[in-house]
């Protein structure tokens, strides 16, 4: 018997990206009632907020969507190899409106608080403007590259011209034509928005810390054939995405460095460079576990950087050292024409490192320790506090009263990046501890997760799941055991957000599974079929 009283909503999500159209569709489908809120104006999560030029997506459009419908994948057609941010922004309305969406959605609403009520066993969630609702489930879809960090450099506030996050983009757009910018950061945002910022506008400064091993893109449009070809292959393609350590539609590579002649590797290196992240899948098994695969790819990627920065100074900034860190301990960005961009008398890079670092920020510019620059407009492409910055920006408080915030002051331990002990009916998709992979892959197998679950939980009558605390500690070890077989440990030393070293006074820890995305959700299968072992399910006495 059960007291629980009757929500407003079985479920309410945050976040209407990707996560939340997911959690529409597999809710829905498990018969449950969901509300998706977000502060943003229109549904595309990351891609709604980040519109600065060049933006686009890492990941080949056609595995870079959601696969539950055999229908939109038919449907939709894409231009390119790598969608810009608009095409899939476009993307992710069509299926909000081909799936009758929005009628569970409700946009331009931030939540500012998530309490659960143990009496109930229901969540009470607060929205900005002073409403609160009540539901049984509630679940993050906030992303886990979507809460700005903004660098504490001094006279911020002083700038007279735009100063913004580049993941803040103006909606309204924002008239670079004929100004000056600077760039503060030069992660995977920079080297996207370089190239097409300084086509326009007056000039580009780029203020550079860390290099990074930076790998091409290669572009190129869609043509009928291959969309043909993927249109009549998409089960083996969504499969092939389910089975791949990064949810990449890329095959493994069947090979190891260690195994392979020395003469061989420097053509296998060459013949898979064809752009994307497919070298670093295709080429050897042991890039990210082997210290020498590792070094011979970190050689080949400098060699080709070099090759295309004319000036030895810029490439001497721009160009990581061999034994400066593990490739991948940083997330390579992927670059469409950053490196020639530099060749442009319009774009300056300055090294804020070893030469002149940040002083300040002036009314007209920046001040570094040896120059002035003036300039229109500041962009700050200063990272994200990965994972855990979305459900640490409000309170969200768990049985105990402690807010997740204040569970993971010195780590960031979770049940497979789903769930989290003290935090009973509290679902999130790609949480801590959870792979960094192809994000619509990993998102979908969260929802079907979390919707088994809530099949269970409601086919057997229990008003509350409880995330075991033994089941954390056990997934935590693990994932820091798995972490400490790779190279990815260097992330601590060049400030990776892949470990939270990014974010001053915050101590850097294990925030990524890296033991294969396809592993990791055989896990989550092989959970649902236990019954769900890591939950204790529970009925509230009546
Ligand atoms: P990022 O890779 O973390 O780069 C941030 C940059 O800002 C770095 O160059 C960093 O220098 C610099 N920085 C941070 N704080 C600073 C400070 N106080 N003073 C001076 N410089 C500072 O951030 P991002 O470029 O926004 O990319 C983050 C992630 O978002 C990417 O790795 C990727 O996963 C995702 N992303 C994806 C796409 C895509 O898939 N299409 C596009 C863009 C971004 P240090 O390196 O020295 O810390």
């Amino acid at each position: 018997m059960t007291t629980q009283q009757k929500p407003d909503f079985d479920a309410i999500a945050v976040g209407a990206g990707f996560a939340g159209l997911a959690l529409i569709h597999h809710l829905r489908e498990a018969g449950q009632t969901i509300r998706v809120f977000d502060k943003a104006s229109d549904v595309g999560g990351t891609w709604t907020w980040n519109r600065y030029p060049g933006a686009m997506t890492d990941s080949e459009s056609y595995y870079y969507c959601l696969t539950f419908s055999k229908e939109l994948l038919q449907e939709w057609s894409w231009t390119r190899r790598f969608p810009d941010w608009k095409e899939t922004h476009d993307y992710m309305r069509f299926v909000a409106d081909k799936c009758d969406m929005w009628r569970d959605i409700q946009l331009n609403t931030e939540i500012v608080s998530a309490d659960y009520q143990t009496d109930t066993g229901l969540w009470l969630v607060k929205t900005g403007d002073g409403e609160a609702y009540t539901c049984k489930y509630f679940i993050s879809g906030m992303g886990m590259i979507s809460e700005p960090v903004i660098p504490k450099i001094s006279g911020m506030d002083t700038f007279k011209g735009p100063l913004f996050h580049s993941s803040r983009w103006p909606r309204e757009g924002l008239d670079y034509a004929g100004k000056r910018v600077g760039i503060i950061g030069a992660g995977a945002t920079t080297v996207q928005m370089l190239p097409v910022m300084a086509q326009d506008a007056a000039s580009v400064t780029v203020f550079h810390r860390t290099p990074n091993f930076i790998m091409p893109a290669m572009q190129k449009p869609m043509t009928p054939e291959w969309e043909k070809e993927i249109k009549e292959n998409y089960d083996e393609i969504v499969a092939r995405c389910r089975n791949h350590s990064f949810g990449m539609d890329f095959n493994t590579a069947g090979r190891t460095m260690a195994e392979t002649p020395q003469e061989d590797v420097q053509k296998i290196f060459e013949e898979n460079w064809k752009g994307s992240f497919r070298w670093v899948f295709e080429t050897f098994d042991d890039l990210l576990s082997n210290p020498e695969a590792n070094k011979a790819a970190r050689q080949f990627i400098i060699d080709k950087m070099r090759e295309r920065i004319s000036d030895p100074e810029v490439a001497d900034i721009l160009v990581p050292d061999i034994d400066d860190y593990a490739l991948f301990a940083k997330r390579p960005p992927l670059d469409h024409g950053y490196l020639e961009a530099y060749d442009r008398d319009n774009v300056h890079l300055v090294d804020i490192k070893d030469r002149e670092p940040i002083v300040e920020i002036t009314e007209t510019g920046l001040r570094t320790t040896e120059n002035h620059y003036e300039f229109d407009i500041i962009v700050l492409a200063t990272g994200f506090r990965a994972y855990t910055g979305a459900l640490e920006a409000f309170p969200i408080r768990g049985a105990s009263g402690q807010s997740l915030r204040e569970k993971w002051q010195d780590t960031s331990n979770c049940i497979m990046g789903v769930c989290a002990a003290d935090f009973p009916n509290l679902f999130m998709i790609t949480g801590p501890q959870a792979p960094f992979a192809n994000l619509p892959t990993s998102i979908e197998q969260n929802a079907i997760w979390i919707a088994d679950c809530i099949k269970k939980m409601e086919s057997e009558g229990y008003d509350v799941f409880k995330p075991r605390k033994d089941a954390e500690d056990e997934w935590s070890a693990h994932v820091t055991d798995v972490h400490q077989q790779t190279l990815l440990n260097d992330g601590d030393k060049v400030h990776s957000w892949m470990m939270g070293a990014n974010i001053e006074g915050h101590k850097p820890r294990v925030l990524i599974y890296f033991g294969g995305a396809n592993v990791y959700y055989d896990k989550l299968r092989e959970s649902v079929d236990a019954g769900f072992p890591e939950l204790e399910f529970q009925k509230l006495a009546g």
